[in-house]
């Protein structure tokens, strides 16, 4: 494959950076891995190309050192970026703020508004914006495009996106709802219409994006009009290590009563609650295994999962009306035939049928599962946000 036409595409975490080379027409995918614990003694690379897998162990400073362990392994296996180049680079980048709501070349006044906006996303957007930084000093003269999660929903309706706070307050601090997972949803989507064979203007869905984070959106006719996620990814379904929605008055409960401090709180609710908070264990299949074991907690957890699905799954029927495709994507909505067999349960009268045996049948593809002729079609559709931000960088680059 001729270099120049890759994208590598960067997804910038607060210690890890997870990256694709890829070729934007076909999807192919030429290389990809991840390094992890960056500023730890014990960093590690993890790099597939051509079928084989080179793992390097050893201290990664920084987000620079993590980027150029990258380029070394990838020099190493064949692919030298500095020498061939590539179309172009697309970051991941979480919150566009009220800024930026499409794929945008990055330059130095881009750059610092990313890093402006890590108010609304302290986890994330540094991380981005070292990310984007490292790429430039590393591939001068090639094209640097971010693609932004909250994009996809900047322009929700106004009664979707508004908090019932204090207007003053919620224009002074930018609260409003931004919405995450924006490029998955709208990739999902794109991909549920093609499936049915049907223009995605005409099409009415709820896509459900099951993973560790989790969200659901509302989308008319290809344009969202609500979003579970918020002003942070914190709002919503209840997630791997997040709460999701919860009564606002128990932080300022538990500031008061439990002495804890607004960061103890924001640890609480972003790292130690959803299914770790209920039941010690974040990831899905580990869960699944305590249910079996007659784990009680597990039980409760995964009710209280499936409870919270339930309830943005009747918000949502009713905001559209008609509802054509219900998709679930990311690693549990693809992958837990369980999840979605109870999501949907006994919900016939509202034309939502799941075929029990397409329903578990073993299939990575883009597929039906429910009946043919059933009102709503079911779906499943593997999420490609690697795939949707090389497409979205090579077509801003032309
Ligand atoms: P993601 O964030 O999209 O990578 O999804 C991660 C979540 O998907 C984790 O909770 C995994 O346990 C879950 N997951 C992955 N594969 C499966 C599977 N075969 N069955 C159930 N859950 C799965």
């Amino acid at each position: 494959m001729d270099a120049t036409e890759l994208v590598l595409v960067l997804n910038s975490g607060s210690s890890s950076i997870k990256y694709q080379l890829l070729e934007p027409d076909s999807g192919i995918v030429a290389a990809s891995g991840l390094v992890e614990r960056i500023g730890e003694d014990d960093g590690r690379i993890e790099h597939v190309a051509d079928g084989v897998t080179t793992e390097h162990r050893g201290p990664v400073a920084d987000h620079t050192a993590g980027l150029r362990l990258i380029f070394d392994t990838f020099a190493e296996t064949g692919h030298d970026l500095t020498e061939q180049g590539v179309r172009a680079v697309g970051h991941r980048v979480v919150h566009g703020g009220e800024v930026f709501y499409e794929p945008t070349l990055v330059d130095d006044a881009v750059l610092a508004s990313i890093r402006d906006l890590a108010s609304l996303a302290p986890l994330h957007n540094p991380a981005n914006a070292l990310g984007i930084e490292s790429a430039r000093a590393l591939l001068p003269g090639v094209a640097q495009v971010a693609v932004f999660d909250t994009a996809y929903f900047h322009d929700l309706p106004s009664a979707a996106r508004t908090y019932a706070i204090d207007t003053k307050v919620a224009a002074a601090q930018g609260i409003r709802k931004y919405g995450f997972h924006g490029t998955s949803h709208e990739y999902v989507s794109g991909v549920a219409a093609r499936l049915l064979d049907r223009d995605p203007g005409e099409v009415n869905q709820i896509v459900f994006h099951l993973g560790n984070g989790a969200s659901a959106s509302a989308i008319r006719g290809g344009r969202p009009v609500d979003t579970s996620m918020g002003l942070t990814p914190l709002e919503g379904l209840v997630m791997g290590t997040r709460s999701g929605d919860i009564d606002p008055g128990i932080i300022a409960h538990l500031m008061r009563s439990a002495d804890m401090t607004i960061d103890q709180v924001d640890t609480l609710l972003n790292r130690q609650s959803g299914l770790v908070g209920l039941a010690g264990v974040n990831d899905f299949r580990q869960l699944q295994r305590r249910i079996d074991d007659g784990d009680e907690a597990a039980a409760l957890a995964y009710a209280v999962y499936i409870h919270r699905l339930r309830r943005y799954l009747g918000a949502y029927l009713i905001d559209l009306g008609v509802v054509d495709a219900i998709v679930f994507t990311a690693g549990v909505g693809e992958n837990a035939a369980q999840v979605r067999a109870d999501a949907l349960a006994e919900l016939s009268p509202f034309g939502i049928i799941v075929d029990p045996v397409a329903n578990t049948a073993k299939n990575r593809a883009a597929r039906r599962i429910s009946p043919e002729d059933a009102p709503v079609a079911v779906l499943v559709v593997p999420t490609n946000e690697e795939l949707a931000i090389a497409r979205a960088a090579a077509r801003l680059c032309g």
